[in-house]
C-alpha cells in the first residue's frame, strides 16, 4: 500500500473557503512527500443529503484531486466493530448509562482534566450495571490508563493533552468519530494527517487508541482555521463562503483556488504549479482572515 494523505469532510453541508483551504493543503503535503491523496466521507452522523456530491464537486472545482475510489464510513461498521470487540477482549472497555446532564452534574474526580467524562459507569458494580441497563441503551467507553498523552505536529511541535474514558460507539449504534477515524486512517494506508487545528485536541485520544490498537501513529500537521474579520472561525453566516455563494457574486472556482494559494504564499494557478514552491515548514502559522473580494 502507497503511504497517503487524506482530507475527510463530514458531508453535513457546504464546503466554505476555510474547509477548501484546508483541503489544499492536505493535498499539497501529500503530494508533496510523494503520497497518495485519499478522500473519505464521515458520514457516521449529521450526513445531509446531497452534501457529499456537492463537497466532491467543489473540492475538484479547485484543484484537489484523489488517487483511489472515495470512501465512506457508513459502509465500513465490520472493521469498527471488529475493532471496539478487540477492545473489550483486552478488558479496556464499558457500558456506559450516562446521560449529557449526569456527566455536566457529576463532581469531578480531584485532578481530572476540565472536560473529561467523570468515570461514573467504570465503578459500576455488576448488579447496579444490570438494572442500569433496564432502563436505558448504554454506550460504549474506552478504559484509558492514561490521563494525559503527547504528540508530535509538524507545525505545532510537541503537544501534550488530555485522554479520558471517551466514547467508542454512542448509545445509538453509531461508531464514535474518534474510533472510526483512528480505524480508518490505519487500514486506508494513511501516514499523513493533515486537517484543522481546531482538532488538535482530539489528537492524543486518537494516538492513544491507536496505540492500545497496535496500529502505527500517522505523522500530523494541524493548520489554522480561516476566520472571519472579527477572528472568529468562519462560518456559512459570513457572508460569500461557499464556491456556490461566490460565483453568484462573480468569483469563479478558479479565482478561489488562486486565493487560497496566495494565502500560502504561492503562486496563483493549478495546485500542480503550485507544488514545487511548497514546503510544509512554511505554512502560514496564524489563521487566514478571509474578505470576500471584489468580483
Ligand atoms: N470529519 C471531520 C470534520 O469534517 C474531520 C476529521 C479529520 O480530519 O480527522 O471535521
Amino acid at each position: 500500500m502507497t503511504a497517503a494523505g487524506r482530507f475527510a469532510p463530514s458531508p453535513s453541508g457546504k464546503l466554505h473557503v476555510g474547509n477548501l483551504r484546508t483541503a489544499v493543503l492536505a493535498w499539497l503535503f501529500a503530494k508533496s512527500t510523494g503520497r497518495d491523496f485519499l478522500l473519505r466521507v464521515e458520514d457516521l452522523d449529521r450526513a445531509r443529503s446531497g452534501a457529499e456530491a456537492e463537497q466532491l464537486r467543489d473540492l475538484r472545482a479547485v484543484g484537489v484531486s484523489w488517487d483511489a475510489a472515495v470512501v465512506r464510513q457508513t459502509e465500513r461498521a465490520a472493521l469498527y466493530d471488529e475493532a471496539i470487540a478487540r477492545l473489550a477482549a483486552d478488558g479496556r472497555t464499558y457500558e456506559c448509562f450516562c446521560t449529557r446532564r449526569e456527566i455536566q452534574e457529576a463532581p469531578s474526580a480531584p485532578h481530572a482534566p476540565q472536560g473529561a467524562y467523570p468515570g461514573t459507569c467504570r465503578r459500576l458494580s455488576h448488579a447496579e450495571r444490570e438494572i442500569r441497563r433496564a432502563t436505558r441503551p448504554a454506550s460504549v467507553r474506552l478504559r484509558a490508563e492514561v490521563s494525559e498523552w503527547a504528540v508530535e505536529d509538524q507545525l505545532r511541535g510537541k503537544y501534550a493533552g488530555v485522554v479520558d474514558d471517551f466514547v467508542l460507539r454512542r448509545n445509538d449504534g453509531v461508531t464514535a468519530y474518534n474510533l472510526a477515524v483512528v480505524v480508518d486512517d490505519a487500514q486506508q494506508g494513511i501516514d499523513q494527517v493533515v486537517r484543522g487545528d481546531d482538532l488538535l485536541p482530539s489528537t492524543p485520544r486518537q494516538a492513544y487508541l491507536a496505540t492500545l490498537l497496535g496500529l502505527p501513529i500517522p505523522e500530523y500537521a494541524h493548520v489554522p482555521l480561516v476566520v472571519n474579520h472579527d477572528g472568529v472561525r468562519l462560518a456559512k453566516r459570513d457572508g460569500a463562503v461557499t464556491l456556490g455563494d461566490l460565483a453568484a457574486v462573480g468569483i469563479p472556482a478558479e479565482r478561489v483556488r488562486d486565493l487560497l494559494l496566495e494565502s500560502l504564499g504561492l503562486p496563483a494557478g493549478t495546485l500542480q504549479a503550485a507544488l514545487p514552491h511548497f514546503t510544509p515548514r512554511h505554512v502560514p502559522k496564524t489563521p487566514w482572515v478571509w474578505k470576500t473580494p471584489r468580483a
